[in-house]
């Protein structure tokens, strides 16, 4: 008997398993995975629990990746169901993770049920990666485990990562990079001081400001073909002054920026310590700055096995997929480290929403495409 895709989903969902809580989610994905014959390690790392499972030994060995952990539901009576008691409505699967990315999980596993069925004896082998700290911190996630895999010397021929990549119907976008993503925090630290006698003080919010500016207006790049241009965003401008007659001693801000593969987080670095510096000097104050790189940008060059995929979508949904580098940062970013990877799945626009939710028909869909590409990919 096949997997249903639906009735696995149902399962996951109703684990409550907001990251760092596994609340029993990867149980249920080793189990059915037991019971088409794969071998599953549980790998844990502090508080995490990983999911390492293989069906076959041989090369080569097609990787599907995913997470089991959800974020938090926010408002509960805002929900039409409970976000952990998923419903049927409208045709809509709606529940905590229906789409990010629980289903396609489900679908996955429901596809390699069909795969097996059909093809008792194939040349390779099928492993999945799953995780359960994807949306917190991603410290005891993907990242350590793709450590674990290099140390075993497991070879990875290829992944998928099953996030939603669509931005409304399923099919319209493959993912095959990302940008890279760096957070700033800068201090500077001025002479605090009398408003009426700015003279014997040193404003740092004079020089915040005139920092930001500057740093808004570099011209990072125009973009390539396979990227947008990158951005510098300012978050926060912190000043913390109680009082209206007092000249501040210290401001504070924080930026981020999302950045394409003419850069690496270094080379930021080093174009704005440079900025930095030369300002702080300039107006006699102290800067204290301090970064955080949650990833490099990446590029998969589009190969046959993209091509592959991308006919295969077509196929079954009617739309040629995009192959795009759009978005935020995923898992994607640990482990093309160790294998080629592209990003397919549901369609985002509900994701980690209020009523989040799949249609009925994507399940469906989605199971069928992921069984195609495992068909095309023995082949
Ligand atoms: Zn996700």
């Amino acid at each position: 008997m096949p997997i249903s895709e639906l009735k696995l989903a149902k399962e996951l969902i109703r684990k409550p398993s907001i990251t760092p809580k596994d609340a029993g989610a990867i149980n249920i994905v080793a189990k059915n995975l037991k019971s088409l014959g794969f071998k599953c390690q549980i790998i844990n790392f502090k508080n995490i629990r990983n999911l390492y499972a293989k069906l076959g030994t041989k090369s080569p060995n097609f990787c599907y990746a995913g997470h089991t952990d959800v974020v938090p539901p926010g408002n509960i009576s805002d929900w039409s169901v409970n976000p952990f008691k998923p419903a049927v409505k409208k045709n809509k699967l709606i529940g905590r993770g229906a789409n990010d990315m629980k289903s396609s999980i489900a679908c996955f596993i429901a596809a390699v049920s069909r795969f097996k069925s059909k093809n008792k004896k194939f040349r390779g082998s099928i492993s999945l990666l799953i995780t359960g700290d994807e949306e917190g911190v991603a410290i005891n996630g993907t990242k350590k485990v793709v450590d674990y895999l290099r140390r075993k010397k497991e070879k990875i021929n290829f992944c998928i990562v099953g996030e939603p990549t669509n931005p409304n119907k399923l099919g319209e976008m493959i993912k095959i990079g990302r940008r890279g993503s760096i957070t700033g925090n800068i201090t500077i630290i001025g002479t605090q001081g009398h408003v009426a006698y700015p003279n014997r003080a040193n404003n740092p919010s004079d020089i915040i400001v005139k920092i930001l500016k500057k740093i808004k207006e570099i011209k990072l790049d125009n973009g390539t073909k396979n990227f947008q241009a990158s951005n510098l965003e300012i978050t926060k401008i912190n000043i913390d002054n109680h009082a209206d007659n007092v000249i501040p001693g210290s401001a504070n801000a924080v930026f981020n920026i999302r950045f394409n593969n003419k850069h690496s987080s270094n080379s930021l670095k080093r174009k704005l310590n440079t900025i930095f510096k030369s300002m702080a000097k300039k107006s006699k104050c102290k800067l204290n700055v301090s970064y955080q790189v949650s990833g490099e940008s990446f590029l998969t060059k589009p190969n046959k096995t993209t091509y592959m995929v991308q006919n295969t979508i077509k196929k079954i949904t009617k739309i040629k997929p995009k192959l795009s580098t759009t978005g935020g940062t995923s898992d994607a970013r640990f482990i093309r480290k160790i294998a080629p990877c592209l990003e397919f799945g549901l369609v985002g626009k509900t994701m980690h929403k209020i009523d989040e939710s799949v249609s009925l028909a994507d399940l469906k869909k989605l199971t069928k495409i992921y069984l195609n590409i495992l068909e095309k990919y023995f082949e």
